[in-house]
């Protein structure tokens, strides 16, 4: 399995990862259910996170999201979904 982030043992597919909880607020808004398809235009700059596999990515409002060739889906999986993570402010 690959690793990333200079982190040893740390797998594609784990969930986001944070170290101090006190940086960080839950809010319940209709934002975080939007789905977003490759090369969409990003609303909100943040943290989201593939609803097939589970990568996420750092996007800036107005920019695209990734093209579908990012990175690649079994069947399974289904299409690229971006789905907000966590909303930064910039
Ligand atoms: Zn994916």
């Amino acid at each position: 399995m690959p690793t990333w982030g200079g982190l040893p043992g740390r797998k594609a597919s784990t969930m986001a990862w944070y170290q101090d909880q006190t940086r960080l607020s839950r809010i319940a808004n209709a934002v975080f259910d939007e789905e977003h398809g490759p090369g969409e235009k990003v609303p909100h700059s943040g943290i989201y996170r593939c609803k097939g596999c589970n990568k996420e990515i750092a996007a800036n409002v107005s920019d695209p999201f990734p093209p579908q060739n990012h990175h690649q889906h079994s069947i399974s999986q289904g299409s690229v979904r971006w789905q907000l993570l966590v909303w930064t402010q910039y």
